[in-house]
């Protein structure tokens, strides 16, 4: 008998447990973990992250720490915490493709393919394109530098990652899923400019970055996380 009741508990408590997820899966709201993009996109801190999925991309490596292989690296300009040739080395290989603009590929060798912004092109299966990223209320960036952010895709999202570049007209004609977007203000976007620049881009999933290693703190992406609220969704990610 007592065995029998065991059993029974066992059976009640398989039910629960397949019901609970059962709830999971088809009413709440996305979590972190549930967005398998968000999951393939690890931050490394400042502009730098490795997306994975398809290929091991690295965009803007700076302060890198552990060695890896990158099969393509987007670099969007020749800042030295963007366009760092000592941490490019950590992560490059013979068949890494590096996508930059002239400038930063002037300080670098191996593989590369220059761009500008306008430019589509497929590296290693991936399609890229190079989009204007410039300043409109300083002149760190000035628009004839002709820097570049990039929107490419993996596992069909479109990733777009702004390089150093403030709140921009074009912006209303990118497409994006997920948007990475500078909120540090001083040398790019401010935290509200970065707002205006993601209701514009409309993407599934905002990421802020460009805080916490030169510039800007993570208060700046709480704030956009914040004023974002029920209009689009944001990842804080944590720096690994
Ligand atoms: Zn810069
Ligand atoms: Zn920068």
């Amino acid at each position: 008998m007592k065995k029998l009741s065991g059993i029974v508990l066992f059976i009640v408590f398989l039910m629960f447990s397949t019901l609970d997820t059962a709830k999971v899966a088809s009413g709440d709201p996305p979590k972190r973990g549930d967005n398998t993009m968000v999951k393939n996109i690890h931050w490394l801190g400042h502009d730098t992250f490795r997306i994975t999925g398809e290929k091991v991309i690295y965009t803007d490596p700076f302060k890198i720490k552990k060695k890896d292989t990158a099969d393509i690296i987007l670099i969007t300009h020749e800042h030295y915490d963007h366009c760092s040739p000592e941490d490019v080395k950590k992560i490059q290989g013979p068949d890494t493709v590096i996508v930059t603009v002239a400038d930063c590929a002037k300080k670098l060798s191996g593989k590369i393919k220059i761009v500008k912004p306008g430019d589509k092109i497929n590296a290693e299966g991936i399609e890229i394109e190079a989009v204007p990223s410039y300043n409109t209320n300083k002149q760190f960036h000035t628009k004839e530098r002709g820097w570049a952010g990039y929107i490419f895709t993996v596992q069909g999202q479109r990733i777009y990652i702004a390089g150093d570049t403030d709140y921009i007209p074009e912006m209303k004609s990118f497409k994006a899923d997920i948007a990475l977007l500078p909120v540090s203000g001083t040398y790019v976007m401010t935290a509200d400019e970065a707002v205006k620049a993601a209701l514009d881009i409309k993407p599934k999933i905002a990421i802020p970055m460009h805080y916490g290693a030169i510039v800007g703190s993570k208060d700046d992406a709480k704030r956009f996380a914040e004023e974002l609220k029920g209009k689009i969704t944001v990842e804080i990610l944590q720096e690994e």
